[in-house]
């Protein structure tokens, strides 16, 4: 089977590509034009170097880009990753989420449904469109006991969310008016290895090594549904071979954290794995620093997944301790990349929020 994956050089896509190269025997069309955010060098030379893996540098919003891509790869399904995703980058400039996120989606709608009207019965009949969004869609659940579902109405609060929002209604608009197949995932916020560090985790725990403050907005009192993203990539698969044309399933770790405990634990298992340590601190949380909130920023992220539990019988393998480890073990091994990917245009000094 062919695959062709957008954003496969980002952090999710990058994990996906490496899932199906080492995990299955389909072929991969690894479409990215490359933003700050996409790193080559999240997919490895010996994966990169397999005869089933394809890269192809082209903007998601060029139209004929993307047609020439179909009609050269004749793909059976498509996984849709390449977005604009920092909320923070989201409020300072929000046009390249408007063109990215919406009218990239769009065009990637429209190259796919040209695409698939010209397939044969049984083709069009698996042919996939899979696309893949996040938890924010659905607003704030604030200091609520709720988890949002699929059937949860969308309220998204950034121009970030508001622009993914927008996407996943053009996804079912080109499903219920031109019967394109697809598939729509919502997940929560993910955490792992190669995560570009403008995002919380990998934030902290670079800044920390290398003595900077770890700034936290607000009291940290923000609540997320962590997920290991090796577990999301298993589950973006598991929904692309088996889920039902037409359905949506939220994606989530049960793993409702705190961000100030999340900032705790990292720098609690820092502590211990690090000896010497910067600035004569003698614990990497004396690193903390409390700063102004965001404007609009949520209170609460949770996800109900027992649709994908039950339906498709996934379920995440890492605990937030053991995916933790496995990320800090990561970033303590892999400074190459990390200063491979901080030479570009971000400071690692910007505050890392979700
Ligand atoms: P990322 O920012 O790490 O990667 C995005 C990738 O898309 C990069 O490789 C970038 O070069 C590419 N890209 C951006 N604009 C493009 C364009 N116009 N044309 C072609 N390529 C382009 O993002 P991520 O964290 O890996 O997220 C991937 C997807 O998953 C996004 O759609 C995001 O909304 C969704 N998501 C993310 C999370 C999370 O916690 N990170 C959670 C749920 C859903």
């Amino acid at each position: 089977m062919k695959i062709l994956v957008t954003g496969g050089a980002g952090f999710i896509g990058s994990s996906v590509v490496r899932e199906i190269l080492e995990n299955t025997d389909n072929i991969i069309v690894n479409v990215d034009c490359l933003t700050y955010a996409g790193n080559l060098s999240s997919i490895p030379d010996h994966l990169s170097s397999n005869e089933r893996y394809f890269f192809e540098k082209v903007n998601i919003c060029d139209s004929k880009g993307i047609k020439d891509i179909f009609d050269k790869y004749q793909p059976d399904k498509v996984m849709h990753l390449a977005a604009e995703s920092h909320v923070d980058k989201s409020i300072e400039s929000p046009s390249d989420f408007i063109h990215t996120n919406i009218l990239g989606t769009y065009n990637m709608l429209e190259q796919a449904r040209v695409y698939w009207s010209k397939l044969d019965d049984n083709q069009k009949k698996d042919f996939k469109f899979h696309h893949i969004s996040t938890d924010e869609v659905y607003g704030d659940l604030g200091n609520t006991k709720e988890l949002f579902t699929e059937n949860t109405s969308y309220d998204p609060s950034s121009p970030y969310s508001a622009s993914k929002a927008s996407s996943d209604h053009l996804v079912r608009a080109w499903h219920r008016t031109f019967k394109l197949p697809i598939l729509l995932t919502n997940c929560s916020n993910n955490y792992g290895p190669y995560h570009f560090p403008e995002k919380l985790i990998p934030n902290v725990i670079l800044n920390a090594l290398s003595g900077k403050p770890i700034l936290i907005y607000g009291d940290g009192g923000q609540i997320r549904d962590w997920l290991y993203v090796e577990d999301h990539a298993k589950a973006l698969l598991e929904v692309l071979m088996n889920g039902v044309n037409g359905e949506t399933y939220n994606i989530g770790g049960g793993n409702e954290m705190k961000n100030i405990d999340v900032v705790n634990k990292i720098c609690t298992h820092l502590d211990r794995l690090v000896t010497n340590k910067p600035k004569n601190i003698t614990s990497f949380s004396n690193l903390i620093e409390f700063v102004k909130d965001r404007p609009g920023h949520d209170i609460r992220y949770a996800i109900d997944a027992s649709k994908i539990n039950k339906k498709l019988g996934w379920f995440p393998r890492e605990s937030f301790d053991t995916g933790m480890l496995k990320t800090i073990h990561w970033y303590l091994e892999n400074s190459e990349w990390c200063n491979n990917v901080l030479s570009g245009d971000y400071k690692l000094e910007r505050q890392g929020l979700e």
